[in-house]
């Protein structure tokens, strides 16, 4: 996500930026979809009920054991029980009145049945809601998965949508589906099933990638943006059904909304699209550009963006917001009061996650900076490449060192960015942390090795963990094998803090 904008005067030159200039073009490795593990598939049957704000689905889960454990029973996210109660709902920036501009109203997720199909047939399973908020679902299974094996489930639920700006919410014409869908919590060696709350500070999801199918009713007139890539449209009644396709991403999410302009433009083989309000064509042209212009970079920097399709999409938010080739943007920083900045920093920004949380995952509760410290410097990197080297620094030095110096200094953070989302006190301290001081770690790094071996680090670190879930561990050893240098004593300081 993008944390805060402070400087909406950097980027001048827009000109640059609409005829493209800066950018060369040159033969990025190919990151090939079906060369990696088996993964767990998603199919997901949908209906959007945009009167009643409801959403009611069967999904069946192909749920892959990636561990060397036997699982005797599996845990799912519902992440849309965080927002039942007013006490616990998440919203961002603790702007209550921003998120919930028309009051409050709960939203949930309910969990109609579990079941699984064998021989015999199909047999009702065991299930329960635990968790602060209800939040984790736990399926008891009637014969535990082997390692690297599969089973199936399937789950009926029901979505009752809240009226809030926020990944999960409903605005004036839009619908926020983000982070909807009981989505199976991830099993690792550290700390074995993952079954965090949903904080409300940082992005607290951490999933595996997988493969999806999923396909979306609702009324004719309205358009959706979603992660996967469009396989077939259905007129019925007045309704529309879309089915929609990807593979190895690290969530599924979409935006429906009957007031969308479309545009799209294909770069290197990728169909990026730009969704905006009708009226807001000015803005909405320029994020298109400006995705253009990100996915053109960092596929040159970081490695070639391996999804069919990326879309940008005005939204009501309160900022921006990742998710697999799909980001929410603002729909505040489309509006003429506002600079371009906003609008072009945040897509920048949400844009480098989808190499940073997106092809490479990483456990976004317990290790925040290793995204968010990569999206953040990405922003200096684009205004370097795109600007030139004195707005690149300017904008590091404004940015990113004054944040993290203001921080240090009035002690609200002690610089190790190596922290769990429970250990911070708000944003004001998990912003100059995760964000500021994680981008700092590449500017020292890239200062020490040099540009090339710190792009080297990079692709290195995304080549290899494509796909999959990479730790600050696996991210140090990266940088000690491309640079060859013990490079213990410069992380420590970094990682735990306390310079
Ligand atoms: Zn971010």
């Amino acid at each position: 996500m993008k944390f805060r904008l402070k400087l909406f005067s950097l980027f001048l030159i827009l000109i640059m930026l609409i005829s493209g200039c800066a950018i060369q073009k040159e033969a990025a490795p190919v990151l090939k979809l079906d060369e990696v593990d088996a993964r767990s598939f998603y199919s997901i049957d949908a209906e959007l009920n945009v009167e009643e704000k409801t959403l009611t689905a069967v999904q069946e889960v192909d749920y892959y054991n990636n561990d060397n454990i036997e699982m005797k029973e599996l845990y799912f996210h519902v992440y849309p029980n965080a927002f039942k109660r007013k006490e616990t709902a998440p919203f961002l920036f603790d702007d209550f009145d921003t998120a919930y501009k028309r009051g409050f109203e709960p939203g949930y997720g309910e969990i109609l049945s579990v079941s699984n199909r064998d021989r015999s047939g199909e047999k009702l399973l065991k299930h329960s809601l635990s968790g602060e908020g209800d939040t984790i679902l736990k399926v008891e299974l009637d014969s535990p998965i082997k390692p690297y094996e599969r089973t199936n489930l399937q789950i009926k639920f029901m979505l009752k949508i809240p009226p809030a700006g926020e990944r999960f919410g409903y605005g004036e014409n839009n619908f926020n589906l983000g982070n909807w869908y009981p989505i199976a919590a991830v099993y690792d060696e550290k700390d074995g099933w993952n079954l965090d709350k949903y904080f409300a500070i940082g992005d607290p999801f951490y999933s595996d990638a997988a493969d999806y199918k999923v396909s979306i009713k609702t009324p004719e007139s309205y358009t959706i943006a979603a992660s996967g890539q469009l396989k077939e449209e259905n007129k019925e009644n007045g309704k529309i059904q879309r089915t929609y396709e990807g593979k190895a991403l690290r969530d599924f999410a979409f935006v429906a909304n009957n007031k969308f302009v479309v545009l799209e433009e294909d770069v290197e083989g990728i169909k990026v699209m730009s969704y905006y309000y009708e009226g807001d064509n000015i803005r909405g042209e320029e994020a298109l550009e400006i995705g253009v212009q990100s996915i053109k970079l960092f596929n040159k920097l970081y490695g070639k963006y391996p999804y069919p399709v990326y879309s940008v999409v005005q939204t009501e938010f309160p900022s921006g917001m990742e998710y697999p080739a799909l980001v929410y943007i603002s729909d505040k920083y489309y509006k003429p009061n506002y600079s371009s900045d906003p609008l072009i920093i945040t897509i920048v920004h949400e844009t480098a996650h989808q190499w940073f949380y997106g092809i490479v995952g990483n456990d976004q509760i317990d290790e925040a900076w290793l995204d968010e410290g990569f999206a953040a410097y990405s922003e200096t990197i684009f205004a370097e490449r795109t600007y030139g080297k004195k707005t690149g620094e300017d904008y590091y030095k404004r940015t990113v060192e004054n944040s993290v110096k203001e921080a240090m200094s009035s002690r609200s953070i002690d610089g190790g960015v190596l922290k769990t989302l429970s250990e911070f006190k708000d944003w004001s301290d998990y912003g100059p942390t995760a964000y500021d001081r994680g981008a700092q770690i590449h500017n020292e790094l890239r200062k020490m090795l040099g540009d090339d071996t710190f792009l080297k680090i990079v692709r290195t670190y995304v080549e290899k963990y494509k796909f999959r879930i990479a730790t600050t561990d696996d991210f140090i050893k990266v940088c000690e094998e491309v640079s060859g240098k013990d490079l213990t004593e410069f992380f420590k300081p970094w990682i735990v803090g306390g310079e």
